[in-house]
């Protein structure tokens, strides 16, 4: 049948009662680069921000391999057993470069896929690393205000997205392999900064007394580290994605933080200064937005370009020239 069209009654309505084809749909709007999609976009996450906010919202990096997707379906499916409602989401701005995803093949997560409960969206594929993250942003919103009380952030460990990532959550994970001694300076120590827990997976069979080793290397590391979290202990813990061992004990780890945090006060102040952090880049990303749509800026840009490229005009120069074309067209001034 074909697609009937949608108010933004209609999505609003449809995604607090949770529908999920209407969440769906909603994403779609929100990913949409179409410049008509923007407003209408923009107004539906603002009519469902007071039903925002309810959820845990839990990061999840590491290296290609390391069982991030078999942990999320593990955890993701052990929380919808306990009733939870669980949104997993994928921030991969690679695939906007590569053309091609890292994390967002359609064979992965087969059981939590099929679970009524888990609400699963691949990372949005277009533009620039600030594009996805609103995207992504505003697309955790929408799973607020649709009933999942835990979204799951999913991340390549790889170039930029954990920082990207870790602005967004609340409890923020790195899954690691085992390995001693010389792996562990592989692992940038950037990332194991961003974290509140390490977690060693794959910690079965042969592997398993290796992960414990690993993770009192790890515990050794987070030791000489300024905690990602202020008043909290970044630990390392140990967990099999595959026989789901130590899969709760993970979760509890969570649970602990959001209660300790809850506690402090922290979990707020973190939350407040991640809506800062987003206001100024949504400052950014409007601009660049009204900035790219604008036929006289872009006109401009390009015979100022000329004029840069064959030498005749330094590049500062051009930049003030553009930016007064910028301020005419964009502040009437
Ligand atoms: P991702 O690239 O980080 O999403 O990793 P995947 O979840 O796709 O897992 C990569 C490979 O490791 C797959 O073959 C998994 O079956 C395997 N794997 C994941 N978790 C575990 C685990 O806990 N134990 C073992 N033995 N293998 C695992």
């Amino acid at each position: 049948p074909a697609r009937q069209k949608l108010t933004l009654d209609d999505y609003e309505r449809g995604i607090l009662e949770g529908n999920r084809m209407i969440l769906s749909r909603a994403i779609t709007l929100i990913e949409s680069n179409a410049p008509k999609h923007f407003d209408p976009a923009q107004e539906l996450v603002q009519r469902v921000l007071p039903h925002t906010g309810g959820a845990i919202r839990v990061g999840i990096t590491g290296v290609p391999g390391v069982g991030k997707s078999t942990f999320i379906e593990a955890l993701g499916c052990t929380l919808c057993e306990a009733g939870h409602k669980v949104a997993v989401l994928a921030v991969d701005p690679s695939s906007s470069v590569s053309g091609g995803s890292i994390l967002g093949d359609k064979t992965r997560m087969e059981y939590l896929t099929r679970e009524p409960r888990a609400f699963i969206r691949p990372s949005p594929s277009s533009g620039t690393l600030g594009g996805v993250t609103r995207k992504s942003r505003e697309t955790l919103l929408l799973c607020e205000a649709a009933g999942y009380d835990v979204i799951l952030v999913e991340t390549v460990g790889v170039g930029q997205s954990e920082t990207t990532v870790r602005s967004m959550v609340d409890f923020f994970m790195v899954l690691v392999l085992t390995g001693a001694g010389d792996d562990l300076q592989g692992i940038k120590k950037g990332i194991i900064e961003l974290a509140d827990a390490i977690v060693v997976n794959k910690a079965d069979g042969d592997n398993r007394r290796k992960a414990l080793v690993t993770r009192a290397d790890y515990e050794q590391i987070l030791h000489y580290l300024r905690p990602a979290t202020e008043g909290w202990t970044t630990g390392a813990y140990t967990c099999s994605a595959i026989t789901k061992e130590g899969i709760e004990d993970v979760w509890n780890v969570v649970l602990r933080f959001k209660e300790k945090m809850g506690r402090s006060g922290y979990f707020r102040t973190r939350r407040s200064r991640q809506a800062m952090e987003w206001m100024d880049t949504m400052v950014k990303e409007y601009l660049h937005h009204r900035v790219a749509q604008d036929q006289a800026i872009s006109a401009k840009r390009s015979e100022i370009q000329r004029l840069v490229e064959s030498g005749e005009t330094p590049p500062t120069m051009a930049a003030k020239m553009i930016i007064e074309v910028m301020e005419r067209e964009l502040f009437c001034r």
